[in-house]
C-alpha cells in the first residue's frame, strides 16, 4: 500500500488534480478557500477548503486527494516532505 505522499504525488504527476476555484486574500501567501476535483482510481473526489477546514468526499482517514491539493496551494499536508521526514524520525 503506497503512503499518502506517494499517492498524492502520483495524482499530481498523472494530471488527476484540477483546481476549480482558489480564493486568496490580498497579500496572503495561501488561499482561504479552495475547490478542487481529483480523479481517483475508484472515482472522482471533491476536495474543498472553507472556514471549517479541509474536506474530501472520500471520507477516508488517510486522504491523499486533499494532500495533493494542499501541496499545490501552499498548505501543510500529510504529503509534505517535512511531514514525511518527521514521520520517519518519530
Ligand atoms: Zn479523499
Amino acid at each position: 500500500m503506497p503512503d499518502v505522499r506517494s499517492k498524492a504525488l502520483g495524482y499530481l504527476r498523472d494530471g488527476r488534480v484540477t483546481l476549480l476555484t482558489v480564493n486568496t486574500a490580498k497579500h496572503s501567501l495561501r488561499p482561504y478557500a479552495v475547490g478542487a476535483m481529483v480523479q481517483g482510481f475508484q472515482g472522482r473526489y471533491w476536495v474543498r477548503l472553507n472556514a471549517q477546514g479541509w474536506l474530501c468526499s472520500c471520507a477516508l482517514a488517510e486522504c491523499a486527494h486533499a494532500a495533493a491539493v494542499q501541496l499545490v496551494t501552499g498548505w501543510p499536508s500529510a504529503a509534505s516532505k517535512d511531514a514525511k521526514a518527521a514521520e520517519v524520525m518519530a
